[in-house]
């Protein structure tokens, strides 16, 4: 059974108080509403990763993580953070190839491949995203390739050990803070697509188990189409992570 996993990227949202009422109402609703086996990751900015685990210790379904790493071990890299910095915080997860990286901060596939490496060097587990722009989708065809291509590219060079420790977060470019949504039918052709890529390198079974994530204006009212895909195993949520009510109705929202 593959994990069913909904993952909150605040981004750059929350102040310390703000973020303190918002893990503290979604650790409350947690308890009482969503199914346990259904994994929780909360993935705020990184002066938040310093309290946040204690206020959800007791909940093993909720994890922590963050949205960046470095790519280097350490040392003299001004205003950034490494994987086993991260580590030492308690933090479970890694958010890496965001789209907003790779546009606003030119991370490539290359950049991002040792980023991965790094995560998983320090046991964090790899959120690994990917995805098209508007431009590629409207073109009508290539881009599906172009997806599995960065996972080709920041990916494969893992062996099929370390590649099962890796979660695939499916965002589409065009649909990211946008309103617009993929239809549950362009989400599973992809995430179909994805796993079958998998499949080419790792074999039937490992891709099998990888999880894939859909992201991009997932809300209440659509995850429940979108989760019953019979690839699709939970969601990235920016926007709708803000607000209790909605992280936690799209954590019910598997059937
Ligand atoms: C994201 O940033 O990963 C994301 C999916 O954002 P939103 O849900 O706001 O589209």
């Amino acid at each position: 059974m593959r994990k069913k996993i909904v993952a909150g990227n605040w981004k750059m949202n929350m102040t310390k108080e703000e973020g303190q009422a918002l893990i503290s109402e979604v650790v409350n609703m947690a308890k009482d509403e969503v199914n346990s086996q259904v994994v929780m990751v909360l993935c705020p900015p990184f002066p938040h990763l310093g309290y946040a685990k204690k206020m959800f210790q007791s909940q093993a379904n909720i994890f922590l993580g963050a949205q960046n790493c470095h790519e280097k071990t350490s040392g003299a890299y001004t205003g950034e953070v490494s994987a086993s910095i991260l580590k030492s915080f308690d933090v479970d997860y890694v958010i890496l190839g965001h789209s907003e990286r790779r546009e606003y901060f030119q991370e490539s596939d290359e950049l991002l491949k040792l980023k991965v490496d790094q995560a998983l060097a320090n046991q964090l587990t790899p959120i690994f995203c990917c995805g098209e722009s508007l431009a590629q989708r409207q073109a009508g065809s290539g881009f599906i390739e172009f997806v599995c291509g960065q996972i080709t590219q920041s990916l494969f060079h893992l062996s099929s050990e370390q590649f099962a420790k890796v979660v695939i977060a499916y965002e589409p470019i065009w649909a990211i803070g946008t309103g617009l949504t993929a239809t549950s039918a362009q989400a599973q052709e992809m995430h179909a697509a994805l796993r079958k890529h998998i499949a080419s390198q790792h074999g039937q079974k490992l891709a099998d188990e990888i999880s894939i994530l859909y992201g991009g204006s997932a809300k209440p009212s659509n995850t429940p189409e979108l989760f019953a895909c019979p690839d699709v195993d939970g969601g990235l949520i920016g926007g709708a992570s803000l607000k209790s009510r909605d992280f936690i109705d799209i954590a019910k929202s598997f059937k």
